[in-house]
């Protein structure tokens, strides 16, 4: 399952970049995922809720959500011009049926955004 190595790369971004927005957790991290990026939205959802339990990213707070846009895969026929909605990446043009389909949308794997914060001084420990 590469999706937990995924997820260890985005909470270690996330986690780097936090510090430089000085705040202590976060508790919203939203993700792009394209239909065809190779990714499992939910064994992506099933990496998240297993690290956040694993006690190695204390930043997390405990009912911390992932949210998953997912964006349609779209090609373009390099030889009629027609957008199609390609299966895959070696999708065929349905027109010309040849195999020449660009991928122009859903190979996005990104980071959009995310929500942290900072303790109260009175609950910092
Ligand atoms: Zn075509």
């Amino acid at each position: 399952m590469h999706e937990v190595a995924l997820m260890e790369d985005i909470l270690a971004i996330v986690d780097r970049h936090k510090n430089g927005q000085g705040f202590d957790y976060v508790n919203e991290i939203e993700l792009i995922v394209g239909d065809i990026s190779n990714v499992m939205p939910e064994a992506l959802f099933m990496a998240f809720d297993m690290l956040k339990a694993s006690g190695e990213y204390p930043f997390l707070l405990e009912d911390a959500m992932l949210v998953m846009e997912q964006e349609a895969a779209e090609a373009r026929c390099t030889v009629c011009k027609r957008n199609y909605k390609p299966d895959n990446r070696f999708a065929f043009c349905p027109d010309c049926e040849m195999p020449s389909g660009e991928i122009i949308k859903g190979e996005v794997f990104q980071i959009i955004s995310y929500e942290g914060g900072r303790y109260d001084e009175s609950e910092a420990q």
